[in-house]
């Protein structure tokens, strides 16, 4: 039986995609094999990449001014690769740091590049956005970096922050495809799947294609973004599985009315578990309400003592991962684009009934 599972990531994903994927597992297109038996050189497997990337394209306004990148390394690949290919070691790059991921962003870019952390929030432990008017950007930085959704601490930017004229650098991993944005205001935007699009092992890079042209440190192929929009993302063998289902999931979120249709979806979500926690005086959310996130919500109970209690009756309510990250405790409940309303109703229908039996 599934149940409705709320983990950070490796993310639910919508189960019509998981019926059909496993419909076509033996036997993909009259092929006689599997998609992940086909060369990543072959028509087939050729059109399913190029269609998956035709669709994201049209999913988030991605202009042919950008290059659409699908690699592997997971989006922490990505915190050195974005100085290695825009900088010299001698550069100097801003940093925003209001969670774990942009911190680490900025502790890992410091190999390659001379990082200034502009902003950092993390005397407020990571529950605010910290206003563009307040950051200190230094003169000569080649982008600021910032991660547009902190998956550990519910922390989002509630858009995009205007830099002026400076390169806008943004980890999606958490938040991509989950509301309408403007990619013509970011210079890359790059996202690991397993959040908000399909399994681990895929990384999207979207980057502009003046950037490629920019003097980057001595890096291998696999590496260099230049090298992979020139071979298609294709200079070594892909991740074909995880590019397939990446390809399953934008068709999906095409049916449900793109992503427009889903930011109502997703901001209805949020608004039904924020109630619930604010209406309580059981449950609670630390965040500043204007740096709340729409995609992870971390709340505590009144005591954490009663914290297994409520992880186990939850799941046996068929509500799993609700377990908060080991750094902030409490619970955590990711509600990404494939998590139905009702699963969000179902959560929130517990929590009162919890709180009535322990509170
Ligand atoms: C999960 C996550 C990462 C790390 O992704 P990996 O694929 O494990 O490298 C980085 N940034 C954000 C915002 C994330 O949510």
């Amino acid at each position: 039986m599934r149940v409705y599972n709320f983990s950070a990531g490796p993310a639910t994903l919508p189960e019509s995609v998981l019926t059909e994927v496993q419909a076509e597992l033996l036997d993909f297109q009259g092929t006689g094999i599997s998609v992940m038996e086909h060369s990543h050189r072959s028509k087939t497997f050729v059109e399913v990449a190029e269609t998956a990337e035709k669709d994201l394209r049209e999913l988030m306004g991605i202009s042919d001014e950008y290059s659409v990148l699908f690699l592997q390394g997971g989006a922490t690949s990505q915190f050195s690769l974005v100085p290695q290919n825009l900088c010299q070691a001698t550069d100097t790059a801003d940093y925003i740091v209001t969670g774990q991921w942009s911190k680490k962003a900025a502790s890992q870019a410091k190999t390659f590049v001379n990082v200034n952390v502009a902003a950092d929030t993390s005397a407020s432990k990571f529950t605010q956005v910290p206003e563009v008017a307040a950051w200190n950007l230094s003169d000569n930085s080649e982008y600021v970096h910032i991660c547009s959704n902190e998956t550990v601490h519910g922390v989002e930017f509630s858009g995009t922050p205007d830099v002026g004229n400076r390169l806008l650098i943004a980890d999606m991993s958490s938040s991509i495809l989950s509301q309408e944005i403007d990619v013509s205001k970011y210079g890359i935007i790059y996202a690991g799947a397993q959040k908000n699009i399909g399994p681990a092992g895929l990384t999207i890079v979207i980057v502009r294609k003046d950037l490629l042209e920019r003097a980057g440190q001595n890096i291998s192929p696999v590496f260099n973004y230049k090298a992979m929009d020139a071979a298609g993302s294709m200079s070594n063998t892909p991740p074909t599985f995880g590019w397939y289902m990446a390809g399953k999931v934008f068709k999906w979120l095409k049916e449900q009315g793109g992503v427009s249709a889903i930011g109502d979806l997703n901001a209805k979500k949020a608004q039904l578990l924020y109630s619930a926690i604010d209406n309580s005086d059981f449950y609670a959310n630390p965040v500043a309400v204007n740096a709340r996130s729409r995609m992870n919500v971390p709340f505590t109970l009144a005591t954490p003592e009663l914290d297994d209690k409520f992880l186990e009756l939850a799941g046996k309510a068929s509500l799993t991962n609700l377990k908060g990250h080991r750094s902030v405790g409490g619970m955590r409940a990711s509600i990404y684009n494939p998590m139905p309303l009702t699963g969000v109703q179902a959560l929130v229908d517990f929590m009162a009934e919890f709180e009535k039996s322990h509170g």
